[in-house]
């Protein structure tokens, strides 16, 4: 029985798939589909003794009956539900079949048997379809099992396939016979039609209908493998389900309807409107499609043309009219184009809508059954979660919300998961290393504290006694401060660095320029001026010789502390014990360059400094491998910048707002919107230019300074110094000032063309103005052309919270952008958003460190497909070997 009924079920399986790919129009089969479903299901009921087989079964014909008369959606819902049923089917004849086998061992009892009529096979009637070749099922055996499907053919009697010829099923016959020795091959050679199977690295050249042009086009969208297609995510979905004929659509609707050209497009003239009219029909109905104005329209189509048509419908003068719809022409698989949510991808010139999703579609079709799942069962039940393949091909393709849905989490947590292994792995890494073990002297910690100028906070305190507590274990500190522009870092650095030097070893400021490499430098100075310490500082601007000197002073350990930038972590750069590292990081520096600081010492204890603030989520995923502390606490008295937006025609406004100050004997800057990296000579001459005209025309009492990241470093130097000094009232600057600057008595700040400049980069430079106990303020002027510049103004105007501004941030630039990912080693994130999936990510955070924990290496059979994304990252395959 069983063998039949195994063999049926095949016969119900292919019209099925192809059905479904030719838009579920009831035409798989010459006769009709229907009627076919419904007679083999009966009769596959008919020789079938298990009662719930049976069950599944009568479903299948109550499916199927009817099913002529449902609309697509209802069809494709139908369809699905088959293939559901079937493999539930087949999943219960397996198993009969195998206690089957056991009981014939036992007693070897003979059968029944049952005469089949043979039904005729599904015809692809593709021709009336009007459909190319590749998209109807192509019936190509895998290798392996090409000889027994060619003796299964050629063992069916082929009938030819007229709906005349149609037979109901017979009455199951239940005379015992032997089985049927032929009909075993149809046990052992169930197959689902596929076509030759891809594999991930190949080209896309390797699909149909992609040649160098088109692969070089699909290589701007980032796509160049098969893999990199699968993972070619739609942008959006367009729900294109509720497709009608004519005669259904009630005017006010949207629908979606597929038509024919039947007349040709004219254009008529009314009250100087052009209107443009396309004359479409289908079996139901007429209507017409309209454009105003638009007469060229006429030249796109053309009679006996096939299109869908996406639109509101309208009654005018009794005809049903669609004006200005969206139309598709039905190329290909019309499945793809209509009665299902459709993907909408992101197009590049030259490639269409629907070359992408076929192009996508066949890459699933060809690769999804032999993809590699990444996570392990546990995992997947654990955190319900459905299979790789099912998700990649519910996201390209969905049944419905629900499932789309689904296969995005799925997808999200598996990005999500690989992150943050990398990051629990780093952390394990380092963790496990042998540190130094400082030794705190508290009475010296304390008397240090006492000399400052001022009294800590309770934030800064509390941060320093996190980290002491950290340097006195014998694991290497990793740890992330992360504090409010002005919130006073840079005393907490210095107190940890007090220790280090206290305890033996040398203790490395890095700064990311010079000028605040120079300022911290002061600083310490000024921190450290009753311990002679010997403080060096190694910049690029050092003269050969002054650089040769303070190197010598570093490597021989005459240098206890060395405060520099990049040159810090040049190779000509030797410490002799390096024990102490601060990174003054401000977004910055990669995690490679942190490392090669790291490596000049013998796992020292590192601290990193931020000031954007992070909102808390991204602290979990680039900052994951690290331990944070956060100051939240400005110092006493401190004034938050009045922040003001105008027009450039108020500009002159600004300037009356520094004049004010300047009489009070306060200082102002005036910023010009120049990317320090990028500083050009022109742009630069622009400053001048500027800084001459505020002064000749605007400011003809005060005296100007100019400081921009081109200048050498004595001139910044003295510059910053005339400053400090009083000597300059106003220094007309580019964002060199951003980070660190500390000038009190600068109390208003002018930004120009402030629409230029990101919500990080603003906040950055107004916290230069918040630096005393008086009223401050910040102008910025700027006539911005998009929503989005004019919403960062609007926001800084709003808030002085550094948290709120990250968000918006985040929100405005997008998280790819925003963390920089790549910058810190970590791979990219197609799907996830940190913003919205954060329950997805914590999840995942949870898992990795659960994952890191079990199986640190990650060696276990199961683990197999995680192992490889990480080894695929860079600098992945060290992460695994040394934690
Ligand atoms: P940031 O966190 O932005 O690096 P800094 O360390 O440069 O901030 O400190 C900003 C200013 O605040 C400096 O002038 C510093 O001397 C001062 N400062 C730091 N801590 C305190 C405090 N507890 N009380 C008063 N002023 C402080
Ligand atoms: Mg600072």
């Amino acid at each position: 029985m069983s063998l039949e009924l195994s063999s049926i079920l095949d016969k119900l399986e292919k019209p099925m798939l192809i059905e479904e790919k030719t838009g579920c129009r009831n035409f798989a089969v010459i006769g009709g589909f229907d009627r076919y479903m419904v007679a083999w299901a009966k009769r596959a009921k008919e020789i079938c003794f298990d009662e719930h087989l049976k069950e599944l079964l009568c479903e299948m014909v109550r499916l199927f009956e009817g099913y002529e008369n449902a609309d697509l959606t209802e069809r494709r819902r139908r369809i699905f539900q088959a293939r559901n049923l079937l493999s539930q089917m087949r999943k219960q004849l397996k198993e009969r079949m195998q206690t089957a086998e056991l009981n014939q061992a036992l007693l070897t009892k003979t059968q029944p048997n049952f005469e089949i009529v043979e039904m005729p096979e599904p015809q692809l009637p593709s021709e009336q379809l009007n459909l190319p070749n590749q998209n109807i099922m192509k019936v190509q055996p895998h290798d392996e099992t090409k000889s027994t499907q060619i003796a299964q053919s050629t063992q069916r009697a082929t009938q030819p396939p007229t709906s005349h010829s149609f037979a109901g099923p017979r009455s199951p016959v239940t005379s015992p016979k032997p089985p049927v020795p032929s009909d075993q091959s149809f046990v052992t050679s169930y197959q689902s039609p596929t076509i030759s199977p891809l594999s991930l690295s190949d080209d896309v050249r390797y699909l149909k209908g992609v040649g160098p042009h088109r692969a070089k086009l699909l290589k701007r969208l980032g796509v160049e493998t098969i893999g990199d297609l699968l993972q070619f995510y739609p942008r959006r979905y367009e729900d294109r389900r509720n497709l009608k004929m004519l005669a259904e659509v009630m005017p006010g609707e949207r629908v979606v309807v597929q038509v024919q050209v039947i007349g040709n497009p004219f254009t008529e003239e009314r009250k100087h409107l052009l209107i443009t009219k396309v004359p479409v029909g289908d079996a139901t109905g007429r209507a017409f499609l309209v454009w105003f104005n638009q007469p060229y329209m006429e030249k796109k189509f053309r009679i006996g043309q096939r299109l869908f048509v996406f639109g509101k419908a309208v009654q005018v003068f009794g005809h049903l009219t669609f004006q200005t719809p969206e139309i598709e022409e039905i190329t290909g698989d019309a499945n793809l184009q209509v009665g299902r949510l459709v993907p909408v991808y992101p197009l590049t010139e030259g490639l269409s809508q629907n070359f992408v999703r076929t192009m996508v579609q066949e890459t699933v079709w060809r690769t999804i059954d032999r993809l590699t799942e990444t996570l392990p069962e546990t995992i997947r039940k654990r955190y319900n979660l459905m299979p790789l393949s099912e998700a990649l091909r519910q996201v390209h393709f969905p049944d419905n919300e629900e499932k789309l849905e689904a296969a995005r989490r799925r997808i999200v947590f598996e990005e999500f998961l690989i992150m943050q292994l990398v990051l629990a792995l780093r952390k394990k890494g380092v963790k496990e290393h042998e540190g130094i073990t400082f030794s705190v002297d508290g009475d010296s910690v304390e008397r240090f504290i006492r000399s400052l100028p001022f009294q800590l906070t309770n934030d800064q305190r509390k941060v320093i006694n996190e980290i002491l507590a950290d340097m006195q274990k014998p694991s290497p500190m990793n740890r992330l401060l992360h504090g409010e522009v002005g919130s006073g870092k840079t005393v907490v650095a210095a107190t940890a660095m007090f220790v280090a030097v206290q305890n033996g070893y040398q203790a490395a400021f890095m700064a990311p320029t010079e000028i605040l490499a120079e300022q911290h430098y002061r600083v310490l100075q000024e921190l450290f001026r009753w311990h002679d310490f010997s403080i060096v500082q190694l910049v690029g601007s050092l003269t050969p010789a002054n650089k040769r000197k303070a190197r010598m002073k570093i490597r021989e350990g005459m240098a206890q502390i060395v405060v520099g930038t990049h040159a810090l972590i040049e190779e000509a750069t030797e410490f002799h014990r390096l024990g102490f590292v601060v990174v003054d990081e401000q977004h910055r520096f990669g995690v490679m360059q942190r490392a090669k600081l790291i490596w000049k010492g013998q796992s020292p204890d590192v601290l990193i400094m931020t000031a954007t603030p992070i909102p808390r989520t991204l602290a979990l995923t680039v900052y994951g491998d690290l331990d944070v502390s956060v100051i939240r606490e400005l110092p006493p008295k401190r004034q938050r910048a009045k922040t003001y937006w105008l027009h450039t025609s108020k500009r002159m406004l600004a300037y009356e707002f520094i004049k004010k100050e300047l009489a009070k004997g306060h200082q102002a800057y005036v910023v010009c919107p120049l990317i320090e990296d990028s500083e050009k000579l022109e742009d630069v001459q622009s400053v001048y230019r500027h800084a001459q005209w505020l002064q000749q025309s605007v400011f003809p009492e005060h005296k100007i300074g100019v400081l921009h990241g081109r200048m050498a470093g004595y001139e910044k130097d003295e510059i910053m110094g005339a400053f400090r000094r009083k000597e300059i009232q106003i220094l007309v600057t580019t964002t060199v000032v951003e980070v660190g600057v500390d000038v009190p008595n600068a109390t208003v700040m002018v930004v120009e063309d402030a629409d230029r400049f990101g919500l990080a980069q603003l906040h950055q430079l107004r916290g230069r103005v918040e630096r005393s106990e008086h009223p401050c303020f910040c102008v910025l002027v700027a006539d911005p052309s998009t929503e989005e510049s004019r919403e960062r103004l609007r926001v800084m105007t709003k808030t002085n919270d550094g948290f709120v501004i990250a968000e918006h941030d985040l929100r405005l630039r997008g998280p790819g952008e925003f963390l920089g990912t790549r910058q810190h080693g970590l791979p990219d994130l197609k799907l996830a958003d940190i913003i919205k999936d954060v329950d997805i990510l914590i999840q995942a955070k949870e898992c990795a460190e659960w994952l890191v924990e079990f199986d640190p290496h990650l060696e276990r059979p199961e683990h197999k497909g995680l192992r490889t994304k990480v080894e695929a990252l860079e600098g992945g395959s060290e992460l695994l070997r040394v934690s």
